[in-house]
């Protein structure tokens, strides 16, 4: 059973019923829908598969919807593409023209005001690269650093100056009611610029009285990067978007920028993911390369709460193997991470406070006593996330009636959900973990566990309780 989590971005090549089926068998944590790809006829058949199969399986596998955000695209060029050369010039307008290798305009109309001299702009995967050379009333006029093939609708970032367009575009602001009226669980937001953008999303949160979404920033610019501490603080998780990340900023600096992250969320106890080309061999080859092997394990080894997949699942060729794979390696890493080591860093960063310090206990208890489970009856999931943090070296069960709170936690390290009945009284709770351990995994007669929680439910705010039980 991994603890590491796994969240399967769906598309072409995996949205058929057989094949999601397959993953849900495999062990799948989290489905990704991304709204740069996906219509609302996407998003219906998604979802009504993923809850017929979380019916048939008894799972709670969890819904998150990665925004498309704010990006700037060029505009029309009549259905051409043009071969930009080096050296030469080329024109950018504000009156979204059709437009062609010498003037073109893109999808934002003050992009001259924001842009200064001797500034870039990247288009595409890093394809073609412009410096500006001259702004005008009405246009702006860049040379071509780096030659490349012009396309319609390619994305246009500027690495090196911020641009002031909106951050929540009409199409996200549908995206989102939709996601609200589907009882969508994650909502990642792309392109963030500051932590003013999830605040934004939050409010519109709380208008639609969604007490549900948890909210993902998406780390993919440098202005991002450099406004970590506040998105970290306000976000309820981060996921680092190499892909886009690797395009703004030169991608040598991406290892660094990712420990960095992954140490920060721990610090705090907020989930971290990490996304894009883990596997991206396996898009074209059953096997994966060695050093695809290795950046998962480091991943693993760094603390992350869960690892993305993207292409290899999307218009890969082998979506089910490319999973498999990533279960087997995410396997073999955990045998080495640090968990006491892990235990001890969360304890010295934890603040005084009753949970955390009975978290850090039971999880140097399960340690001590090599017992194979926690299991905590859970009201809001905070107990199940408080113990995630420190890491245990056994699964946590985390028992709960609200299905909308097991499908939160189904993005946080080490963590099952498993559903149950309200209880009414402590010892029927007692009893109730003990029965629901024993249907989710396999036991031995001798087995330790240790149930810990807050009692009175829905009464205490904190976990006051923490019992070790011989099987
Ligand atoms: C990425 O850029 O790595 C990413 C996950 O985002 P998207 O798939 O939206 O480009």
């Amino acid at each position: 059973m991994n603890k590491t989590k796994i969240v399967v971005t769906v598309g072409p090549a995996s949205q058929d019923y057989e094949v999601l089926k397959q993953m849900f068998l495999s062990g799948l944590d989290v489905i990704r829908i991304n709204m740069s790809h996906a219509d609302e006829a996407f998003c219906d058949d998604i979802i009504r598969k993923v809850n017929a199969l979380n019916q048939e399986f008894h799972t709670h596998v969890a819904l998150l919807m990665d925004l498309n955000g704010p990006t700037i695209v060029v505009d029309s060029l009549g259905g051409k593409e043009y071969v930009l050369a080096k050296e030469e010039t080329i024109d950018i307008y504000y009156d979204h023209r059709i437009g062609n290798q010498q003037a073109i305009s893109v999808s934002y109309e003050e992009i001259g005001k924001d842009l200064k001299y001797h500034s870039h702009l990247i288009l595409g995967e890093n394809e073609i690269v412009l410096k500006v050379i001259d702004k005008l009333d009405d246009h702006i006029t860049c040379l071509v650093e780096k030659a490349g093939m012009l396309r319609e609708n390619m994305k246009v970032i500027s690495p090196d100056c911020r641009l002031n367009f909106p951050f929540l575009t009409e199409k996200d602001r549908k995206d989102i009611l939709y996601a609200h009226e589907h009882q969508v669980d994650f909502l990642a937001l792309s392109f963030v610029r500051s932590h003013e953008n999830i605040l934004e999303v939050n409010d519109l949160l709380i208008q639609m009285n969604d007490n549900r979404m948890s909210i993902l920033a998406k780390i993919e610019t440098e202005e991002a990067v450099d406004d970590i501490d506040e998105m970290i603080r306000v976000s309820d998780g981060i996921m680092i978007a190499r892909g886009d990340l690797g395009v703004s900023i030169p991608i040598e600096r991406i290892p660094g920028i990712q420990k960095m992250i992954l140490h920060k969320c721990h610090d705090v106890g907020k989930v971290s993911l990490v996304a894009t080309e883990f596997l991206s061999s396996m898009e074209s080859k059953s096997q994966p390369t060695r050093a695809e092997v290795s950046d998962i394990a480091n991943a693993v080894l760094d603390g992350c709460d869960a690892i993305v997949l993207c292409g290899e699942t999307t218009v890969g060729k082998y979506p089910l193997e490319s999973l498999t794979t990533l279960e087997k390696v995410i396997e073999s890493a955990e045998e080495d991470i640090p968990y006491s080591e892990f235990s001890d860093y969360a304890m010295r960063t934890e603040e005084e406070g009753i949970t955390g310090s009975l978290a850090y206990s039971v999880a140097t208890c399960a340690f001590k006593l090599h017992a194979v489970a926690i299991v905590t009856p859970t009201v809001t999931g905070y107990t199940a996330r408080k113990i995630s943090r420190f890491r245990p070296v056994c699964p946590i069960i985390a028992l709960s009636s609200d299905e909308a709170v097991l499908k939160q936690l189904s993005l946080c390290f080490g963590v099952n959900g498993v559903s149950i009945p309200e209880f009414t009284s402590f010892d029927k709770m007692m009893k109730q973990a003990v029965t629901s351990l024993k249907e989710f995994m396999d036991t031995s007669e001798k087995d330790k566990i240790i149930i810990t929680g807050g009692y009175p439910f829905r009464e205490v705010k904190y976990t006051n309780f923490m019992r070790i039980e011989e099987l």
